[in-house]
């Protein structure tokens, strides 16, 4: 099997798995051996991701992931009557989360069409009411950098608060903390699923969403992941080591641009390492995604989180694609792991999917 979906989410690492076997078995919380055995743990995994971030263990919040932490920064921070400004390429648990807030407006920032936003827009979305400005690192569907150190100006001249969601920029771009709460997710660094953190300057206000016990400065209750927190610590740590991903990246948009009808969908200049997503005239993107797992190359159309739903990926649409070239798009994303082998099977996979669509429905 040919996997290029490490967009959704990465294998295990082998250091990760050993790392995760070694956690100790008592409750964090406990004060007999055993648990503090457990607690030792957690704190020496939020001493070497600080130490890693560049933050203090303190500002580290563990959570079950970066929908939880977006969901954290969100709701800790707005309240009753205030007012968000995000943008409208953010992944839906920043989209949604902003919609569930009872009484509260937000406002979606446009992108270009390479799906990166303009500072000044999201400047003049601010109103006296803006409590929070959420606009991700990397983007999960088209790879696109945004320019989060100039929104970070922006809304620190105005006392704003900032949240900058890097879930899938964090192992990918050097990892440094950016923004008031930072968004980072264990499974896309080929950590464990389900572990993430929110990274909250001190000083920031943060309600705590959840209650019942008083983990992780009571800001998230709850008994922590032990095995998850330390197999994410090892993740981090061996993210700093880098990867193979431009140069393999260059392969395959090389590969792809030989393709007939390929459109590139994002940012060449502002672009995360790991992503190369296309649209293929004429050709619906689910349909190469299924022919391609048919020949045992896994990638995927818009992210998988969208591909239960009919609607085209709003950030395609966001981008000003037109909506048969949003359905037409397909998604590589390269891994830690990935090879060059690896890249020219999926090339020459693609190539032969492609045309045989092509064939079969040939567009009018
Ligand atoms: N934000 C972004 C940008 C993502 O790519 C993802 C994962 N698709 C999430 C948030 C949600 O992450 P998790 O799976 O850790 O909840």
């Amino acid at each position: 099997m040919i996997y290029l979906d490490n967009a959704a989410t990465t294998r295990l690492r082998p250091e990760v798995m050993e790392a995760m076997a070694g956690a100790a078995e008592g409750n964090p919380s406990s004060i007999h051996a055993a648990g503090r055995a457990a607690r030792k743990q957690i704190e020496d995994a939020r001493e070497r991701i600080a130490q890693i971030v560049s933050v203090d263990p303190k500002e580290i919040v563990f959570t079950s992931g970066a929908t939880e932490a977006n969901n954290l920064a969100i709701f800790g921070t707005v309240g009753r009557g205030e007012h968000v400004v995000t943008t409208a390429v953010e992944h839906p648990s920043v989209l949604e989360a902003c919609a569930a807030l009872e009484g509260c407006e937000t406002t979606r920032v446009g992108v270009d069409g390479e799906g990166r936003v303009d500072p000044s827009d999201v400047e003049r979305a601010i109103t006296p009411r803006t409590s929070l400005i959420s606009v991700m690192l990397g983007n999960n569907e088209v790879g696109t950098i945004q320019p989060v150190e100039a929104i970070e100006q922006i809304a620190r001249a105005r006392r704003i608060a900032f949240h900058v969601d890097a879930a899938q920029a964090c192992g990918k771009v050097r990892l440094r903390r950016v923004g008031d709460l930072m968004t980072l997710s264990a499974h896309k660094m080929h950590g464990p699923k389900a572990v993430g953190a929110l990274v909250v300057r001190r000083g920031t206000r943060l309600r705590a969403r959840q209650f019942g016990g008083g983990q992780e400065f009571e800001r998230r209750a709850g008994t922590e992941n032990v095995a998850g927190i330390v197999g994410f610590a090892k993740a981090v740590e061996l993210a700093q080591q880098g990867g193979p991903f431009e140069r393999l990246r260059e392969r395959l948009r090389a590969g792809l641009s030989r393709i007939p009808g390929v459109r590139f969908n994002g940012s060449v200049r502002h672009a995360l390492p790991h992503i190369v997503n296309v649209s293929f005239r004429g050709v619906d993107g689910e349909a190469v995604v299924m022919a391609l797992d048919a020949e045992g190359v896994c990638v995927s159309s818009g992210s998988a989180c969208a591909s239960q739903s009919l609607r085209p990926s709003h950030v395609l649409e966001a981008m000003g694609l037109r909506p048969e070239e949003a359905r037409a798009s397909v998604r590589f994303s390269l891994g830690v792991d990935s090879t060059e082998e690896e890249v020219d099977g999926a090339l020459a996979a693609v190539a032969r999917v492609v045309e045989r669509l092509r064939r079969i429905s040939p567009v009018a």
